[in-house]
């Protein structure tokens, strides 16, 4: 990633050398200058670069790569946002809601005088934003949006580098990146001819982002696309079905918090590794939203729960209970990619993997190499490793999961559940529901839950409260963005 970036860099200087040279008496900057008025012009001119608020309702299909129900597709899911910007105050309220067979969530992240809060619907709390500043918060927001990607471009003219020409879609395009705070560069395609926003690209730790925008129009005098797509690499990731936008009609009285939405509950800290003993020879290891648990088993250590870090989290354990035995076998939890990336440190820690089926071909890659075969365990219902018991349940977020459980009532999972808070119970979603069913179907005695993604260890009758707490409703709080018409 960091060498493509000096390559951009370099590349942009090789480009923009020749164009200074061969226009006589041209400074510096002139390209660039004669780009951005291309692109404000056709966005508005002061239409755009006047207007004190822009707000945009859009709704459109969602997928996560390497996040589908099975291996081999992702699911499309709906996804509805409105997206209210205070250009005069650089405020802005961005909400969103999305249902679909695991999951659902309403949240809206909204400046409140000098701070940036996330208020949940579905729970009725907030929370302080985990980013707090205006271009952390809503560079999602105004990255997607070629409107605002133009007016951002108008503000910010000293940031911004010509990249050269390019046919992109059959047309010649003019590249210009520029620079908005807390990203890394921008790179516009720009129709040399219209001067519309055909593309925005960046790279990032992620891989290469690219954001497409078509069907432009005018709406109160100021342009946008109608039609956005989002890319993650090759992946579709967002596809818009419909998008308005509306010029001047934000309101003060969006930047404050709900009526009726109380603060949330001091949640467990998670911000320092950790190493837990939930039961004699049981360990719980992690910090932030990945967690492993370490099982001793005599002469060898099980390891469940493969987020990236998975070596660090190991030599904590290490430290924290003096023991130098080594990891003989991790169980791989499900197929999704992001469970994976601490693969290489199992397969380099000398690991066999106990895995569901359809997560092999995600393993191998994550691994960076083919599991040797004698190194792989493909789970056939059931397995004991050591006094470890695993069992291959379906639940509605995978059509294979890895069920680890120790005697006397320790079971780990991953994306079902996560506990949050130090003293309250935290909702439970229809992936709570599921894994509460399958496990029942297994008639195991579990009293204690551990989770992938948090440090609380939840006792089984505070899962099943949280369980039985459970509202199927998507929209309970009846705000327009969902309500059923
Ligand atoms: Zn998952």
């Amino acid at each position: 990633m960091m060498m493509k970036r000096v390559e951009l860099f370099a590349r942009a200087l090789i480009l923009s050398a020749p164009a200074l040279m061969l226009t006589t008496g041209a400074m510096a900057g002139e390209k660039e200058d004669a780009v951005i008025a291309k692109v404000v012009n056709a966005y508005g001119g002061p239409a755009l670069t006047n207007a004190r608020s822009l707000r945009f309702q859009v709704e459109s299909k969602n997928a996560f790569p390497g996040q589908g129900y099975t291996s081999g597709y992702v699911e499309f899911t709906p996804l509805k946002q409105d997206i209210q910007f205070d250009l005069a105050n650089s405020r802005a309220s961005a909400e969103a809601w999305s249902s679909n067979y695991n999951f659902s969530f309403h949240t809206r992240t909204v400046s409140i005088g000098d701070d940036v809060v996330a208020v949940n619907y579905n729970t009725g709390d907030y929370q302080p934003a985990a980013a707090p500043d205006y271009y952390t918060a809503f560079g999602p927001n105004i990255r997607s949006t070629d409107t605002l990607l133009a007016y951002e471009l108008s503000q910010r003219p000293d940031t911004a580098e010509h990249l050269g020409e390019r046919t992109y879609l059959g047309r010649p395009h003019e590249l210009i990146s520029f620079e908005i705070p807390n990203s890394p560069p921008l790179t516009l395609y720009v129709d040399a001819e219209s001067g519309w926003i055909s593309k925005m690209a960046r790279e990032t730790a992620f891989g290469d982002l690219s954001y497409q925008f078509s069907d432009h129009a005018k709406s109160g005098g100021v342009g946008y696309g109608r039609n956005f797509e989002f890319f993650v690499g090759e992946d579709a990731n967002i596809v818009s079905l419909n998008q308005t936008l509306s010029v001047n009609t934000v309101r003060d009285s969006v930047f404050r918090i709900d009526r009726g939405v109380d603060e949330e509950p001091a949640r467990v800290d998670t911000s320092e590794m950790t190493v837990d003993e939930i039961a004699e020879g049981t360990h719980l290891a992690g910090t932030g939203n990945a967690y492993t648990m370490f099982v001793d088993a005599g002469d060898y250590v099980i390891g469940v729960g493969g987020y990236a870090g998975l070596a660090d989290r190991f030599t904590a354990y290490r430290e924290a209970t003096g023991s130098d035995k080594p990891l003989r076998y991790q169980i791989v939890t499900h197929h999704h990619t992001d469970h994976l990336g601490g693969m290489a440190d199992a397969l380099e820690l000398g690991a066999t993997f106990v895995t569901p089926a359809n997560a092999v071909d995600n393993l191998n890659t994550a691994a960076g190499a083919d599991i040797p075969e004698d190194r792989l365990m493909v789970l056939d219902g059931a397995a004991t490793i050591g006094p470890v018991e695993v069992y291959d349940i379906a639940t509605n977020h995978a059509e294979s999961y890895a069920l680890a459980y120790v005697a006397p009532g320790i079971a780990f999972q991953a994306d079902h559940y996560n506990g949050l808070y130090d003293d309250a119970v935290a909702p439970a979603g229809s992936s709570a529901v599921s894994l509460k069913n399958a496990i029942d179907g297994l008639d195991l005695n579990v009293e204690m839950l551990l989770s992938a993604h948090g440090r609380k260890a939840v006792s089984w009758s505070e899962f099943e409260s949280a369980v039985s707490a459970y509202n199927p409703d998507g929209c309970p709080s009846g705000r327009p963005i969902c309500a059923k018409s």
